[in-house]
């Protein structure tokens, strides 16, 4: 064993559904067939947003052929600007349906509002709250209520503790198939997207029972960045990844600049490998929690 740290057990034990806990110290979160937290390392990848049929189909066959459990694709944006593409909304959410027919990936898609709960959970096997609607207390009891898995992405100025507030929230409400993803904070460092925070991976592992990945797109910004990013978060005991994908990134509706073409995606898969041997040892080096007291 490690390191002890009785703070972090005072700061987190309090969100008793998602902490980890003498009862419960990991949760597996199934979508499908896939287990998220178990052994397998589950990438999730596809274009930021939907925008046809052409583009969703061929980028799901891709990222599946290289690998991929899981197709990402927004039909309801959250973008921070009023004037840029907001998505196609159902249209968006059908074809979604549609490339999983054809290549048996599951779907993680967003919802930014509690009343489209029910429509977005018909199409979508996990469902994903953005960076900007982590603190969307309505969304979060609603996404309680429903019987579909959540991705619950960091917000952009958002502690760990604040995220596991919005986990606890989630939980509360009958819902503990959680996944936690990093993407990255908001610093004063402008060279990147945004800061990605690798020591929360070994953080949220030790603390709380909940499955943990990184976006190493949003993180970035800029796509050179990504395939290295992702090595980070195999190397630090991440339960996988969410990537953007597109099959022409300069021409992308949104996040082009930090998405990967198929070929870039296919090599950093590939690159990946002997990173993932050596992912398991992240948890034997990771600080220990004693959750009945302890020293540090
Ligand atoms: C996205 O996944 O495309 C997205 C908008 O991410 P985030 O909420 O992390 O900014
Ligand atoms: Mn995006």
């Amino acid at each position: 064993m490690q390191l002890m740290n009785a703070r972090w057990n005072g700061q987190f034990s309090c969100f008793d559904l998602v902490a980890k806990s003498d009862e419960c110290s990991r949760t597996i979160v199934t979508v499908g067939d896939i287990e998220i937290g178990g052994d397998d390392f589950i990438v999730m990848a596809g274009p930021c947003a939907v925008e046809s049929e052409r583009q969703l189909m061929q980028t799901a066959e891709a990222v599946a052929a290289a690998g991929a459990r899981i197709l990402r694709g927004g039909a309801y944006k959250p973008r921070s600007s009023p004037y840029s593409f907001q998505g196609m909304g159902v249209a968006g959410l059908k074809l979604l349906r549609k490339a999983r027919e054809a290549t048996g990936l599951a779907i993680v898609t967003e919802v930014m509002s509690g009343e489209d709960v029910d429509l977005i959970a018909e199409y979508a096997d996990l469902m994903q709250v953005g960076a900007r609607s982590m603190e969307n207390y309505s969304l979060l009891q609603a996404l309680g209520r429903c019987e579909c898995p959540v991705l619950l992405k960091r917000g952009l100025a958002a502690t760990l503790e604040e995220l596991l507030r919005s986990a606890q929230v989630i939980a509360m409400n009958g819902n503990q198939q959680i996944v936690l993803c990093e993407r990255g904070i908001r610093t004063f460092e402008t060279a990147t997207r945004n800061t990605l925070d690798i020591a929360a991976v070994p953080v949220l592992k030790t603390v709380s029972r909940l499955p943990v990945i990184v976006d190493p797109s949003h993180a970035a910004g800029v796509r050179s960045l990504v395939p290295i990013l992702a090595r980070a978060a195999a190397v630090v005991g991440a339960d996988g990844l969410i990537v953007e994908v597109h099959p022409a990134p300069d021409q992308a509706m949104s996040d082009g600049e930090q998405s990967l073409t198929f070929e870039q995606f296919r090599n950093m898969m590939a690159d990946l490998q002997p990173y993932l041997a050596i992912r398991e040892d992240a948890q034997r080096l990771s600080p220990q929690l004693v959750v009945n007291g302890g020293t540090d």
